[in-house]
């Protein structure tokens, strides 16, 4: 079905999509009735319309200002498929024209901030992770996930055709270590030859046969230069893992989260690689950062931040005090596995494996709050 844009000179009309993996975004329009004047151009249809107050329209379609738009996209408000993108830009220089890059492939968060998802071995019930090209002429990869061929066939040819399009890939970043977020590294290494680069707690734990230099640290910033210049600043946020790092696009406010916060699933705290205070310290820091989206790494965008962030403190703290409250119950020395049937009883019992490692990671940090201790018989409340 060939996109169409149809337009009155100051509004665009667009249609609204939130089929996961990525979330909510808008689209060009694809089918419909014709309402205006059409002229066919390779794969677009362009209908002018005389104003677009004379053609009202129904959810999921909507006008949407050109001003307005370009506003709202340049703060990553709304993200646009790479189709949408391309038109919009088009439309700054009176040359409409699609890019040759499907627009079910990728979206745009703000400008050259672009994702895609790609299968990964990951944590269900998600089943993707979120890959970003970001950058205008000098970009950066972040998050090279997938170990399946046929993804990173994908990727590759994505990356090549932005590349055809002016752009140099310096560099590929991770968030963290873990294998639904590196095991493509090598592969796509040695495919885009861009350097692999993360913290050095990243660089020191990833699967052997990996190699990350280790030249990311807390506030380095990469500056990606071109017409659309980015800033990223690299956020240190232990927690989930040692060395996680997010990435803050200054310029439109966007957070890259890595895996401090999912919007698919939820995010494990495991004892060992993970630590619930750094964890609920570095939600914190996120939350101070004024980021305008969060970018999760499993699942679409989340806004407004603030709050997204604000109810994973909370409800970590809430099921901090329902373990608290299960071990004070506890008759005898407590091992987590014990405290489940009453700390985790809103959760089915699939799920009970995962709470468990979690309930271990919520007594260190009782522990460390003086509110709990390990005894060799098991744990208790003090
Ligand atoms: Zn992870």
């Amino acid at each position: 079905m060939p996109a169409r844009v149809v337009i009155d000179g100051r509004a665009i009309l667009l249609a609204r999509r939130d089929d996961l993996p990525l979330g909510e975004r808008w689209d060009l329009p694809r089918d419909g009735d014709t309402i205006g004047v059409v002229e066919q151009r390779d794969e677009l249809v362009i209908e002018r319309v005389e104003s677009a107050s004379e053609h009202p329209v129904a959810p999921p379609l909507a006008w949407h200002t050109l001003d307005a738009l370009r506003a709202q996209w340049g703060r990553a408000e709304i993200a646009l498929t790479a189709d949408a993108a391309s038109v919009v830009r088009g439309i700054a220089r009176d040359a409409i024209v699609l890019a040759p890059i499907e627009g079910e492939t990728s979206i745009e968060i703000a400008p050259s901030l672009r994702m895609i998802a790609v299968r990964t071995p990951t944590l269900p019930p998600a089943q993707h992770t979120n890959l970003f090209v970001i950058g205008s002429r000098d970009a950066v990869l972040i998050e090279p996930a997938t170990p399946d061929r046929s993804e990173l066939d994908r990727v590759a040819e994505w990356v090549g055709a932005l590349e055809a399009t002016g752009i140099t890939l310096r560099a590929i970043a991770a968030t963290h270590h873990h294998v639904d977020h590196v095991s493509g590294a090598r592969a796509l290494r040695d495919a885009l030859a861009a350097p692999l680069v993360a913290h050095p707690e990243t660089a020191r734990r990833t699967p052997r046969g990996i190699t990350f230099e280790p030249s990311l640290a807390d506030g380095s910033r990469i500056v990606l230069d071109g017409g659309e210049p980015i800033t990223l600043r690299a956020v240190l946020t232990p927690g989930h893992a040692p060395g996680h790092l997010c990435f803050l696009d200054e310029r439109s406010g966007a957070l890259i989260a890595g895996d401090m916060i999912a919007g698919v699933g939820t995010i494990l705290v495991e004892p060992g690689d993970g630590d619930m205070a750094l964890y609920l310290e570095s939600l914190r820091r996120l939350a101070a950062l004024d980021a305008r989206a969060i970018v999760p790494a499993h699942g679409g965008v989340m806004r407004p931040p603030g709050i997204v962030l604000e109810r994973y403190v909370e409800h970590r703290l809430a099921r901090e005090r329902r373990v608290l409250d299960a071990l004070t119950a506890h008759a005898t020395p407590a091992r987590p596995g014990d405290l489940l049937p009453m700390a985790y009883a809103d959760a089915p019992r699939s799920a009970w494996p995962l709470a468990a490692l979690s309930t271990e990671a919520h007594l260190i940090k009782l522990e460390h709050d003086g509110r709990a201790k390990r005894t060799e018989r098991g744990w208790v409340a003090v």
